[in-house]
């Protein structure tokens, strides 16, 4: 993948650190966004649907979308597949749409080396207990998925430093404003505007040659 006009952003954090809350207040502010809708082998939570959160699939099916070169990227996270299907993403990217990435460490390391103009943005939780509260209260893992799930998580912020932002997420507000603001300040990057540059600089073409009107 090359530099497109839409922009990236890669969100990862553990699992429980707010990506998912993060992200639908981003999608439900800026209708411009696309959320990248990843095909998983994991078991539907209740609530979740077929091609709103993933596009769930059985392993076999996954392995064979694995071998048509189907995905940008692939992992293996908590003992299931998850994959970023690729023609999706560059369609969109192409057609000027910004696109949200939730994606685990890996697939960011892969994501990041195919789109070097991606922005990516690690969500850190402010401390373990506070995660382990958010993964109880979510209710969604059962009490081996929580514990594999919190030991994870070590690891994963073990490789916060890969990411170009970290946004910590302690209170909700001031976390979702920051991480609006670098997709504010990503979207002004002079890199991504030079077709708003030459229009601003047509109109003086277009006027000709400036009368001082004396
Ligand atoms: P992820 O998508 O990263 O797994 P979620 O967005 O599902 O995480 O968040 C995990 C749980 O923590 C959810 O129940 C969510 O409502 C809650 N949560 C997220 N951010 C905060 C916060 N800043 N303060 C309190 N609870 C939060
Ligand atoms: P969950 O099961 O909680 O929805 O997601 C578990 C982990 O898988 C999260 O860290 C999430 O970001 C990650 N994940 C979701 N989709 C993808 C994907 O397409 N590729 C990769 N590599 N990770 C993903």
């Amino acid at each position: 993948m090359t530099s497109r006009k839409g922009a990236a952003l890669i969100i990862c954090s553990p699992s429980g650190g707010g990506k998912s809350t993060l992200i639908s207040r981003l999608i439900a502010e800026f209708p411009n966004f696309s959320f990248s809708i990843s095909y998983t082998t994991r078991n539907p939570r209740p609530g979740e649907k077929h091609g709103r959160e993933y596009y769930f699939v059985d392993r076999s099916e996954f392995e064979d979308l694995i071998n048509r070169h189907f995905f940008a990227e692939w992992a293996e996270v908590h003992a299931n597949y998850y994959g970023t299907p690729l023609q999706t993403g560059l369609d969109l990217l192409e057609s000027g749409k910004d696109i949200i990435f939730d994606i685990d460490v890996q697939g960011a390391e892969q994501l990041r080396k195919s789109m070097p103009d991606s922005i990516s943005i690690f969500i850190l939780p402010p401390s373990r207990q506070v995660l382990k509260q958010r993964l109880t209260k979510r209710g969604s893992d059962d009490a081996k998925e929580l514990v594999r799930r919190l030991e994870a998580a070590r690891q994963e912020i073990g490789r916060a430093g890969e990411f170009a932002y970290w946004v910590l997420n302690q209170d909700l507000e001031p976390a979702y404003e920051r991480l609006k603001s670098i997709y504010l300040a990503e979207k002004c990057r002079s890199s991504r505007n030079r077709e708003m540059l030459r229009d601003v600089l047509k109109t003086w073409e277009d006027q000709g040659t400036e009368s001082t009107g004396q």
